[in-house]
Formats: C-alpha cells, sequence, structure tokens
C-alpha cells in the first residue's frame, strides 16, 4: 500500500470546490489519512516547489500558491501516486482527459486546482514537508 501526498489549491478552495475534490479522491478509491487547511507564507512555497526555483513561472506560483489557504492530505491505497497523477489529469486543464479534476475545475495553467506528487520519492518528501508522524493515520 502507498502514500501520496495532494494539495487544493486557493483556486478551488475559494470556490467552494473542497467538498467535491474531496468525493472524488474517495470514490476513486483512495483513502484520506491524514488533512488540515493551511495558509503557506512565501518561504514555506518557495521550499516547497524548490525544484522550480528559477523558473519563469516560479515567483508567480509562489504568489499563486500563498494567496489563499489550501488543503493538503496524505492519501493512501494501491499504487497511490500513479493514480492519484490520473485521476488530476495533466497539469494545463486543455490538455488534461475528460472526467479528471483539472479537466472538470481547474481555471488555467497556473489555478490548476490540485497538486499530486510525481514520484514515491517525492510523496514521501512532501508528506514529510507538511505532516509530523503522528498526523497520519
Ligand atoms: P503540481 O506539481 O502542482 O502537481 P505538475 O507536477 O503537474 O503540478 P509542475 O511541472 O510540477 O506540474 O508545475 C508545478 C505547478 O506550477 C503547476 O501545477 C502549475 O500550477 C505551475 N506551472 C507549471 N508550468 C507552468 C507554466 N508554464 N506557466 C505557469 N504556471 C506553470
Ligand atoms: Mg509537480
Amino acid at each position: 500500500i502507498q502514500k501520496t501526498f495532494s494539495i487544493v489549491k486557493p483556486d478551488a478552495v475559494k470556490r467552494n470546490l473542497i467538498g467535491a475534490i474531496y468525493q472524488r479522491i474517495e470514490q476513486a478509491g483512495l483513502k484520506v489519512v491524514a488533512a488540515k487547511m493551511i495558509h503557506m507564507d512565501a518561504d514555506k512555497a518557495k521550499g516547497f516547489y524548490a525544484e522550480h526555483e528559477g523558473k519563469p513561472f516560479f515567483d508567480d506560483l509562489v504568489a499563486f500558491m500563498t494567496s489563499g489557504p489550501v488543503m493538503v492530505q496524505v492519501l493512501e491505497g494501491e499504487n497511490a501516486v500513479a493514480r492519484y497523477r490520473e485521476l488530476m489529469g495533466k497539469t494545463n486543464p486543455e490538455e488534461a482527459a475528460c472526467g479528471t479534476l483539472r479537466a472538470d475545475y481547474a481555471l488555467s495553467l497556473r489555478h490548476n486546482s490540485v497538486h499530486g506528487a510525481d514520484s514515491p520519492e517525492s510523496a514521501a518528501r512532501e508528506i514529510a514537508y507538511f505532516f509530523a508522524d503522528d498526523e497520519i493515520h
């Protein structure tokens, strides 16, 4: 059984989509095993997206991710990393398959409603970045 890390981004929280997105996660057979609402400051967001530092979209990405509260959650299931990436769809909602979260909810490439870890190694790092061991069930 595998864990992955997920964020409901500020654009989705603002539009009252937390419940809809959690429902889609649970319907897909993934279990929410830890969750909380946080409002990241710039240092927290920069650390989270360190791999993108120096890219042209980095500053706007940090501004967006700190523009309001987000939900962070740990999801568990067989092959959870790949299954949740599939549920999200491609980064750009115009390229995301029908029925994916980004096809249905994302507003743009930047305001794309959800994040998901891209490998089991990223998942472990991202979970540890937001959650203490005793917060995960
Ligand atoms: P995430 O890491 O958020 O799950 P991803 O792994 O599909 O998304 P990344 O390449 O890691 O995509 O990019 C991280 C985030 O940065 C994207 O989700 C998107 O919000 C933003 N982003 C990526 N590329 C661009 C771009 N060219 N212009 C604007 N924003 C971008
Ligand atoms: Mg990514």
